[in-house]
């Protein structure tokens, strides 16, 4: 098996153990001890971690506190499409902490040139025009900085639109109308106009506008501790911000408005302002409860 894909379940360090006795002789009863912590992967660019610790338990990515674990010890990690090829995952309860370093395999990404694009979706100019795009920022910005506290990412995801064409991959490096711009953060469904698109996993609406400069009609959905999934061009949008989704549940519709060359849903996925590759979620499953 890949080291990307191994299965690890980490125990706290004996020196942990001896440190985490002699600062709490008193508070902690006899039994206690530092948190277990077990992940799997996909350890890749773009890819993320499950995993599985004592209910409550802080999260630490590289040092940096990254929320909690679920009531059932539940907690997500995602790696950026950048990541650096190590990064430290720490769990800590009052009884200790325990760590792992997880090495994040690298990928390569494509060049992905796409021309005759409108230039006010490429380089907007008109001052009204920047303003709304700013506000429209601002919004989407509230939306991935919703934190709820559920656990909707341990079943993994199923693909939100059926019979899809995907036409372009994560992470390519976007060349538009010759000039170099941000990486593609999204996976594209190529379906008609009007095709269902569906949640691919229990949510709650983070967000949901149509009309929007370059993403047409929005969907943004939190399946918890920071795990943001979006639709993007939506032709139709059939919920409302607040709303409590079901995997499976229709909630809009394929379309090409905003900065598309065609009908397509492009799908992205975000940790704490990590862009993941949503189709490794596809399938996914995170392990069991300890
Ligand atoms: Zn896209």
């Amino acid at each position: 098996m890949a080291d990307s894909e191994r299965t690890s379940l980490i125990r706290p360090s004996r020196r942990l153990l001896l440190l985490a006795a002699a600062a709490a002789p008193l508070a902690a009863p006899a039994y206690a001890a530092p948190p277990s912590l077990l992940l799997t992967g996909p350890y890749v660019q773009g890819g993320f971690a499950f995993g599985r610790t004592a209910p409550r338990a802080t999260i630490l990515v590289d040092g940096v506190v990254e929320g909690a674990a679920s009531a059932d010890g539940a907690f997500f990690v995602g790696f950026d499409r950048d990541s650096p090829s190590r990064v430290t995952i720490a769990v800590r309860t009052p009884e200790g902490e325990a760590s792992h370093v997880q090495s994040v395999a690298p990928r390569s990404f494509d060049i992905q040139r796409i021309d005759g694009l409108p230039p006010d979706q490429v380089t907007p100019q008109d001052p009204a025009l920047l303003a709304r795009i700013a506000a429209e920022a601002e919004r989407k910005a509230a939306g991935f900085a919703s934190r709820l506290d559920r656990e909707d990412f341990v079943a993994g995801f199923i693909l939100p639109v059926e019979g899809a064409r995907i036409t372009t991959r994560f992470g390519g490096q976007r060349i538009l109308n010759g000039q170099p711009k941000t990486p593609h953060y999204g996976v594209d469904l190529a379906a008609p106009v009007g095709t269902p698109v569906r949640a691919p996993a229990d949510g709650v609406v983070a967000f949901a506008e149509t009309g929007l400069h370059f993403d047409g009609g929005l969907i943004l959905i939190d399946h918890g501790q920071g795990l943001i999934s979006a639709y993007l061009h939506l032709s139709r949008i059939d919920v409302a911000r607040g709303e409590q989704v079901r995997r499976g549940q229709l909630i809009g519709a394929v379309g090409q408005e905003g900065r598309a060359t065609g009908p397509h849903l492009c799908w992205r996925l975000k940790w704490h302002g990590r862009n993941l590759d949503p189709l490794l979620m596809v399938g996914a499953e995170a392990p069991a409860k300890l």
